[in-house]
């Protein structure tokens, strides 16, 4: 089977009178639209991902992820669409959820494991599919030096050059691939990253271990309201307007972090007048659903 994607992510400017006092201009690429399911930079992280498991002559994919993983959803759609099985390992006892009840839906075996286990991928690959000679192993939120190659492919889609290029970072993965893709433009664009952890300066070696070049590039670490999945009221109230006035869905988890940042340090005259800032929509909105009752 062809593992092919049409891809339609079109870049839009979004308008604000806060942007006009600074003179910015704003633009998000759409990359939410690519797929609802193998949704944003997912569907990027896993093209060549899955070209290799073909390549290789595997039909089972197993990959890991948390009980809201966006990238065990993706995995498990994209599997079923491109003929693969699929085998979710999940992080922490069992449960169920929307995210869950979707990737069951597209045929993904859930495995579950205490969080200690967890941390070593390889070793559960083997304990739980050692002797499946089909199994592919594709690591937790599909970091690879694969899924880097498939997120420079993003730069290729710019109608034009930014001044600035805004994305959320979970495994850093996907801010690796669009460096790599600036580069290989010769794009003198200023890349952003706002990791969504605590603590996420180490997201800079993340990013690096996938980077073709040495590159310079920003992170902003003070954006995490708190940890991975946290927010506060601030950053939902936040969101609610975001979405009210641009009818763009962003969640709590990766965007709207992102988005929250962008706003914050737009107001706070980081940028140049007369800057062209883009920011990633990178996807994700069931996350949305996970987190209905802090709205
Ligand atoms: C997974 C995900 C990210 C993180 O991507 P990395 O390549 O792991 O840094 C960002 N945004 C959304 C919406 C995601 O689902």
């Amino acid at each position: 089977m062809n593992i092919h994607l049409e891809i339609f992510s079109p870049v839009q400017p979004i308008s604000n009178p806060m942007f006009d006092a600074r003179g910015v201009k704003v633009f998000i690429k759409r990359d939410d639209l690519i797929h609802p399911m193998i949704s944003g930079n997912k569907w990027r992280k896993l093209k060549y991902v899955l070209k290799k498991a073909q390549h290789q002559h595997k039909t089972h994919l197993v990959t890991f992820g948390g009980a809201y993983s966006n990238h065990l959803l993706a995995t498990a759609a994209a599997a079923a669409k491109f003929g693969f099985k699929s085998t979710g390992i999940v992080r922490g006892e069992q449960v169920d959820n929307n995210t869950l009840f979707l990737c069951r839906l597209h045929g993904m075996q859930l495995k579950f494991t205490d969080r200690d286990s967890y941390r070593d991928k390889p070793a559960l690959f083997k304990q739980f599919l050692g002797d499946d000679e089909q199994a592919f192993f594709i690591d937790e939120g599909g970091a690879s030096a694969e899924g880097a190659l498939g997120c420079s492919e993003l730069v290729d889609e710019l109608p034009e050059i930014y001044d600035h290029i805004f994305c959320a970072c979970g495994t850093g993965t996907t801010a690796a691939g669009i460096i790599n893709g600036l580069n290989n433009h010769q794009h003198k664009t200023t890349f952003n990253a706002v990791p969504v952890f605590k603590n996420g300066g180490f997201i800079k070696d993340e990013i690096d271990r996938f980077l073709t070049h040495p590159a310079n590039y920003n992170v902003y670490t003070d954006y995490h309201f708190g940890g991975y999945g946290k927010a506060n009221h601030e950053l939902i109230s936040f969101i609610k307007n975001f979405v009210a006035d641009t009818g763009i869905l962003i969640e709590p988890v990766y965007t709207g972090k992102m988005m929250y940042a962008l706003y914050d340090l737009i107001e706070k005259g980081k940028f140049e007048p007369g800057s062209k800032i883009l920011a990633i929509h990178s996807g994700g909105i069931w996350g949305l659903l996970g987190m209905k009752d802090r709205f």
